[in-house]
C-alpha cells in the first residue's frame, strides 16, 4: 500500500514553483501576484487564507490579503472585486467562501474576471474545463489529478466512484477523470445522498474518491481489495489534547481501510495541503496562459 503523501508532494510543488519565480526575476519579468478576500471572521477560513499568504512568501509570489468585516454589503463586496479586476498588478485572487449569508455567492463568482479566477468557479473556466480546454480548474480536483499523475497511479479503464456532487469538488472531479488524457480515462459514477445501493456500488470501484464531509463513512466493507481512495473530507472535531483544540477528520475510516487498498491519502497531509499546492499552480498559470 502506498500512501499518497499530499504533504510532500505539496512542498515538492512549491520547490518548483519557487524555481521558476527565480527564473522569471532573472528575466526581468513579473512574478505572480495573488491576492484573497475575506469576509468575516470564520475560524476555518481565516486559517485556510492565512495558509495561502505563507504559500505566496514561501514560493516567491506578491499577496495581498483584503480582510472585510462579517457586515459588508453585497455591494461593497463587489466593489472590492472591480477594484482587483482593473489592478494590474494582481494576476490571481479568490474570494474565500463561504461568504456571510446576506450576499449572493453566485453573483459574487460572476464578478471575478475569468482571467483572474484562480479558483475555476467562474462559469466560463467551468465550461473550459468541460471542454477541456486550457482553463484554471478549481483547486482541490486540481490538486487530486496532480497527485494521481505524480504517483502514477493508474487510472485508465478504472471503475471510479466520486461520493459528492459539489461544484467545488465532486462534480468537478468526476469530469477530470472521465477526461480523455492521463490521469482520467476512467468510467465515473457520481454519487450523492439519493444514490441507492451506495455501499455495493462502492464495493465495484477501483478508484473512491471520498467527498462527502461525513467522518469515517467509507469502511473496509465498502472497498475492493487493492482499490484507490482519496479521502477529501475534513471535519473538525473539538480535541482538547491538540494545541489547536481540534482535530481533523476524513471521510474514510483509514486505519481499517489502509489494510486493503492499494494507494490512499490520510487527513490531514493528504488532500488538503495539495489544495493549496495546486492554487499556487494556477496562480502560476495565469502567467503562462497570457
Ligand atoms: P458539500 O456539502 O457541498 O457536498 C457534499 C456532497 O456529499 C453532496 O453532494 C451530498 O449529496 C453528498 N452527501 C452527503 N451525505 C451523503 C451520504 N450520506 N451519502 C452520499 N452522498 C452524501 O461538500 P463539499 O464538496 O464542499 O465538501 C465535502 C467535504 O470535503 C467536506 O468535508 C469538506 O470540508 C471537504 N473539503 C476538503 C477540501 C480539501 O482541501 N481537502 C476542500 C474542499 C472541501 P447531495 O448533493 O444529494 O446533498
Amino acid at each position: 500500500m502506498v500512501v499518497l503523501d499530499g504533504k510532500a508532494t505539496s512542498a515538492q510543488i512549491r520547490a518548483e514553483l519557487a524555481e521558476k519565480v527565480k527564473v522569471l526575476k532573472a528575466e526581468g519579468k513579473k512574478v505572480p501576484h495573488l491576492a484573497a478576500i475575506l469576509v468575516g471572521e470564520d475560524g476555518a477560513s481565516r486559517t485556510y487564507v492565512n495558509a495561502k499568504v505563507r504559500d505566496c512568501e514561501e514560493v516567491g509570489y506578491g499577496s495581498t490579503l483584503i480582510k472585510l468585516p462579517e457586515e459588508t454589503s453585497e455591494s461593497e463586496l463587489l466593489k472590492a472585486i472591480h477594484k482587483l479586476n482593473n489592478d494590474e498588478d494582481v494576476d490571481g485572487y479568490i474570494v474565500q467562501l463561504p461568504l456571510p449569508n446576506h450576499i449572493d455567492e453566485t453573483k459574487v463568482l460572476l464578478a471575478i474576471d475569468p482571467k483572474k479566477d484562480v479558483d475555476g468557479f467562474h462559469p466560463e473556466n467551468v465550461g473550459k474545463m468541460t471542454l477541456n480546454l486550457p482553463t484554471y480548474i478549481p483547486a482541490t480536483p486540481q490538486g487530486i489529478v496532480e497527485i494521481l499523475r505524480r504517483y502514477n497511479v493508474p487510472t485508465e479503464g478504472k471503475d471510479c466512484v466520486v461520493i459528492g456532487r459539489s461544484q467545488i469538488v465532486g462534480s468537478p472531479m468526476s469530469i477530470l477523470l472521465s477526461q480523455h488524457n492521463y490521469p482520467g480515462n476512467c468510467t465515473v459514477t457520481l454519487c450523492h445522498s439519493r444514490t441507492k445501493n451506495l455501499r455495493q456500488v462502492c464495493k465495484k470501484a477501483d478508484i473512491i474518491v471520498a467527498a462527502l464531509g461525513q467522518p469515517g463513512f467509507v469502511t473496509a466493507d465498502m472497498v475492493k481489495e487493492g482499490a484507490c481512495i482519496i479521502d477529501v473530507g475534513i471535519t473538525r472535531v473539538d480535541d482538547s489534547s491538540k494545541k489547536s483544540g481540534f482535530r481533523l477528520l476524513g471521510d474514510v475510516d483509514y486505519n481499517a481501510v489502509a489494510t486493503k487498498c492499494s494507494y490512499i491519502t490520510p487527513v490531514p497531509g493528504g488532500v488538503g495541503p495539495m489544495t493549496r499546492a495546486a492554487l499556487m499552480l494556477n496562480t502560476m498559470k495565469v502567467i503562462e496562459l497570457s
